[in-house]
C-alpha cells in the first residue's frame, strides 16, 4: 500500500476516468473507495444526462469532448434522445448568445420558435405563475448515458492497466511528508506522490481531513418516477428553464424533478414535501403530467456537489505540492467524465492540461473577484 504514484480519493466516475487516464500513462494508480462498491455515490443516482447546452466555453467543450468519448464506448449505452430547453422571455436574448458560443465551438444545437416548438411539443407557452415562453432551442447530440457502465468500465481498463482499487477503504487523513504525502485509511497507511480529490459531494469534507479549505458542499436532489406509461413515445429531455422542472423518458416511464436551493447539507431520504412544488410549476407548463400515476417505490435522491459559482474545480491545488482536486461538478459531472480523466492525467504527467484550458476552472478563481459564470445550471 505504498509507493503509488497518485492515489485516488473516490471510485465514483471522475475517479475511475481519472484512474484509467493515469493508468494508461504507466503510472501507478491506487483509488480509495469508502463503499463496499464502485458508483455507489452520486454517479448512481444520477439523472444521466448529456448535454453541450452550457452557456460557458470550458462547460461546453468538456461535454462535449466527453460525448465523443461515450458514443464511441459500448458501455455507455449512449443514446442521443436529445434535450430541449423551453426558454422564457427574460432569458431569450442571453440564451441566444449561448446558442451563438455553441455554434461557433462547433456543437449541434438549433434554435426553434415558440411556433414551431409546439407543433413539435406539448406544453403551454402561456401558464399560470410562471414567465412565458418565448421560444426553445433543442441539441440533437444530447442524451442519456449510463453512469454506472462508464465508471466499471473505466475502472474495469484501469484495473487491468495495473490500478489498484480498495473498496470498504475510507480515507480518514493526509500529510505531506516532502516527497508526497502519507495517507491515514481506514486500511492502514498509503503513501503517494500525488492525492486526486474525486470524492463527489464528500469532496469538501476530504480536504478538511488534509487540513485544505476546498469549497464544495453536497445538497440533495430528488428524481421522481412515474408508473409505467400507457403509450410510451419518444420524447426529448425536457427543461423548462422559467422554472427549473425538467422530465425524460425512462424505459417505459417519465422520471421528473427540480432542484430544491434550499436542500443544503447531508440530508437523507426522499423529501416528498419537495414534491409538490414541483408538481405545481410541471403541471402548469405540461397539464397532461396529470394522467400519470407516481410510483414513489421507483424514485429516487442524491447529491450534488456544489461550489460557490457552480462549476467544477479542477487541477492543481495552488500552495499544496502533489494535491489534484476533480470535484464539485454542481450536478454536472457524468457529461464531462471523460474528458477530465485525459485534463487530469496530463494535469499530473505534464505538469498541466494541455487538451483544453481549465484555467477559468482552477481554485485560483475563489482567490480573484471575477468568476465564471454558467448560466445553464439545472
Ligand atoms: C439526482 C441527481 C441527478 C443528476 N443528474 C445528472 C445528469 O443528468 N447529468 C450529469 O452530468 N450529472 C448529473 N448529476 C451529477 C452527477 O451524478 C455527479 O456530478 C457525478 O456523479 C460526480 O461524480 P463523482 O465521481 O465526482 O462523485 P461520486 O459518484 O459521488 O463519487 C465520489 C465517491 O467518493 C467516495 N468517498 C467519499 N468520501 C470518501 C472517503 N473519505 N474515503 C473514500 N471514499 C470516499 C464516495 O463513496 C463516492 O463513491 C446528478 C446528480 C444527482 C444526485
Amino acid at each position: 500500500m505504498s509507493g503509488y504514484d497518485v492515489l485516488i480519493v473516490g471510485a465514483g466516475i471522475i475517479g475511475a476516468a481519472c484512474a484509467y487516464r493515469l493508468a494508461e500513462r504507466g503510472l501507478r494508480v491506487g483509488v480509495l473507495e469508502r463503499a463496499p462498491a464502485p458508483a455507489m455515490g452520486s454517479t448512481g443516482k444520477s439523472a444521466a444526462g448529456v448535454r453541450v447546452q452550457f452557456t460557458e466555453a470550458t462547460n461546453i467543450l468538456l461535454s462535449w469532448h466527453s460525448i465523443q468519448e461515450y458514443r464511441q464506448m459500448p458501455e455507455a449505452a449512449y443514446r442521443p434522445i436529445g434535450y430541449l430547453l423551453l426558454v422564457p422571455e427574460g432569458q431569450w436574448a442571453a440564451h441566444l448568445e449561448g446558442v451563438a458560443l455553441q455554434q461557433q465551438l462547433g456543437v449541434p444545437v438549433e434554435v426553434r420558435d415558440l411556433e414551431a416548438a409546439q407543433e413539435w411539443f406539448n406544453f403551454l407557452p402561456l401558464a399560470k405563475g410562471l414567465e412565458p415562453i418565448r421560444g426553445a432551442t433543442y441539441g440533437p447530440a444530447d442524451g442519456i448515458v449510463d453512469p454506472h457502465g462508464i465508471c466499471l468500465a473505466y475502472l474495469h481498463r484501469a484495473r487491468a492497466l495495473g490500478a489498484e482499487l480498495y473498496t470498504g477503504t475510507e480515507f480518514l487523513a493526509a500529510e505531506p511528508d516532502g516527497v508526497g504525502w502519507q495517507v491515514q485509511t481506514s486500511r492502514g497507511l498509503f503513501t503517494a506522490r500525488y492525492v486526486l480529490n474525486a470524492a463527489g459531494a464528500w469532496a469538501g469534507e476530504v480536504g478538511r481531513r488534509a487540513e485544505l479549505s476546498i469549497p464544495v458542499e453536497p445538497a440533495r436532489r430528488m428524481v421522481f418516477c412515474t408508473a409505467p406509461v400507457p403509450h410510451p413515445y419518444w420524447h426529448p429531455l425536457t427543461i423548462d428553464l422559467s422554472s427549473g422542472f425538467w422530465f425524460r423518458p425512462e424505459h417505459d416511464r417519465l422520471i421528473f424533478g427540480r432542484s430544491n436551493p434550499a436542500d443544503l447539507g447531508f440530508q437523507e431520504g426522499m423529501d416528498w414535501a419537495w414534491l409538490e412544488p414541483t408538481l405545481e410549476v410541471g403541471l402548469a407548463r405540461f397539464p397532461w403530467l396529470e394522467r400519470l400515476q407516481l410510483d414513489q417505490r421507483a424514485s429516487w435522491w442524491g447529491y450534488y456537489e456544489i461550489t460557490p459559482d457552480h462549476n467544477p474545480i479542477l487541477g492543481h491545488m495552488p500552495g499544496v505540492e502533489g494535491w489534484v482536486n476533480a470535484c464539485g461538478f454542481s450536478g454536472h459531472g457524468v457529461q464531462q467524465a471523460a474528458m477530465v480523466g485525459r485534463l487530469m492525467a496530463e494535469e499530473i504527467v505534464l505538469g498541466q492540461a494541455q487538451s483544453l484550458d481549465i484555467t477559468p476552472l482552477r481554485y485560483e478563481r475563489f482567490l480573484r473577484e471575477k468568476r465564471l459564470v454558467e448560466k445553464n445550471i439545472v
